[in-house]
């Protein structure tokens, strides 16, 4: 029937405007501010920086790659590499970001700086009340600003949060190994090396076992060790 849709649309919205005065649940509207809804885990606004531990400094997971400052659509993000280094989550040192701006009032929330992250160090926040009477300044976000805790990350994407951290455990335990790995093949070949040593060799056959050091003879003398 034609306008059949419209009739239905009309319907629903009438049970829906009657039906919120008994059944709260039929209340599409809240009191904001004082009251709010509960945002979905999969809200977007702008950007933010992760760190781990309780320091956004030292904790910071971003290695200042740049990455997401090349590939972000309207170029908002702006990043200044450190000239030190300091340890990632595995240990391995890298640099730093001295200087990590995004201009929010130009960021179109797309999550591609997210996509091409390989450090997971850049997440989206859901805060959506930002406005502010300085245009310029009250909208370029600097590290301090953006920086914010893996609880934080856990609060508002605990989907995410959760396979992200269970991810980055295991990279975690895999360098664990691999260096543990690579310390034992070291001393091992260290090892062999000494005991194939004239000098070892010769200790080996004198049958203490212990390390020896070739010791200076004058001219003529065969080297003795010690
Ligand atoms: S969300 Fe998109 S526009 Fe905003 S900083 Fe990231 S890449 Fe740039
Ligand atoms: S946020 Fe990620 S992609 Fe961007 S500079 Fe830092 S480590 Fe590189």
């Amino acid at each position: 029937m034609f306008g059949e849709g419209i009739i239905q649309g009309l319907v629903e919205t009438a049970r829906n405007f009657f039906g919120s005065y008994v059944d709260k649940d039929r209340l599409v509207t809240v009191q904001y501010p004082e009251e709010r809804h509960q945002l979905p885990e999969a809200t977007r606004q702008f950007p933010f920086l992760l760190y781990d531990g309780a320091d956004p400094e030292a904790g910071l997971r971003c290695v200042s790659c740049q990455i997401c400052e090349k590939e972000c659509p309207p170029q908002c993000i702006h990043i200044e590499k450190s000239k030190d280094k300091k340890p990632d989550f595995v240990g391995k040192l890298q640099f730093y970001p001295a200087v990590f701006n995004i201009d929010v009032s130009t960021c179109m929330s797309c999550q591609i700086c997210v996509e091409v992250c390989p450090f997971d160090a850049i997440r989206m926040d859901n805060q959506f009340e930002l406005s502010t009477s300085n245009r310029f300044a009250g909208l370029l976000y600097t590290k301090p600003e953006l920086a914010k805790s893996n609880e934080y990350y856990r609060k508002i994407h605990p989907t995410e949060a959760a396979e992200c951290d269970e991810r980055r455990a295991k990279e975690a335990e895999e360098a664990k190994a691999k260096a543990a790995a690579a310390a034992a093949a070291s001393a091992a070949k260290a090892a062999q090396a000494a005991a194939t040593s004239p000098a070892g060799a010769a200790n080996g056959a004198s049958g203490n076992g212990t390390a020896s050091t070739p010791v200076e003879q004058p001219a003529g003398k065969k080297p003795v060790t010690q």
